[in-house]
């Protein structure tokens, strides 16, 4: 199993890119997007935004691909404010529904609804890559947002927690990919709802005060 996951965690964008050459020759297969929309919400329930982290392929395109370009800068407030967050949701959610219903019942025009918006979306998301970090895309993501403000009504335990053994270096704040300061939840469990559970904090802390708890 750790093979597959390790595999999956260096090789998943194949999935995307695979999804965009032959969803363009033949939209009907874009349909299957619909796994990639729905997969985070359900799983948020439990587990929070691990499906950006860890099944994601275009999260796994930003960490594997375009993090060799990416710029590494903090992503400004204005991409991670909440009001931001929810105009772009509800922008996308409204030009979905609305074609959708104007095309149901052609698999090929849905399929091209469903096409339009991921390589929309990916190509917005390369080019935030190389003005700013890898996964900047990430911080307003309509299913990543979505999947955090469904994660704040989450069953079971968070998978990390800060121990008071911080010394307050930052330096984990420095490597979030989803710009969250862990060193903030000091003695506490890191409850942040836009936590993908990537770890990165954990490997660069000095004093191993980041403890994954399991989930
Ligand atoms: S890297 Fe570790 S010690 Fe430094 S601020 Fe973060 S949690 Fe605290
Ligand atoms: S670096 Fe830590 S806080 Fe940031 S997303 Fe990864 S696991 Fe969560």
């Amino acid at each position: 199993v750790r093979f597959f996951k390790n595999l999956y965690k260096r090789f998943g964008f194949i999935i995307l890119l695979f999804f965009l050459m032959s969803g363009f020759f033949n939209p009907s297969i874009a349909v299957f997007a619909l796994i990639c929309m729905m997969g985070p919400i359900l799983l948020s329930l439990f587990k929070g935004r691990f499906w950006c982290g860890h099944l994601c392929p275009r999260g796994n395109f930003f960490d594997n691909v375009t993090s060799v370009f990416s710029n590494k800068k903090r992503v400004p407030w204005i991409l991670r404010n909440i009001f931001v967050r929810a105009l772009v949701c509800m922008g996308l959610l409204y030009y979905f529904i609305n074609s959708l219903i104007k095309h149901w019942g052609n698999l090929q025009s849905v399929g091209m609804i469903f096409y339009k918006m991921i390589a929309l979306t990916t190509i917005i998301g390369i080019l935030l890559s190389v003005i700013f970090s890898e996964r900047a895309w990430c911080h307003f993501c309509p299913m990543g947002s979505i999947s955090a403000f469904v994660s704040l009504f989450r069953r079971g335990i968070y998978p990390l927690r800060v121990l008071p053994i911080c010394i307050d270096c930052k330096l984990c704040a420095k490597v979030c990919p989803l710009s969250i300061k862990p060193y903030k939840y000091k003695g506490k469990d890191l409850i942040h709802p836009d936590c993908i559970s990537c770890g990165n904090c954990m490997g660069i802390c000095p004093k191993k005060a980041v403890m994954r708890r399991g989930n």
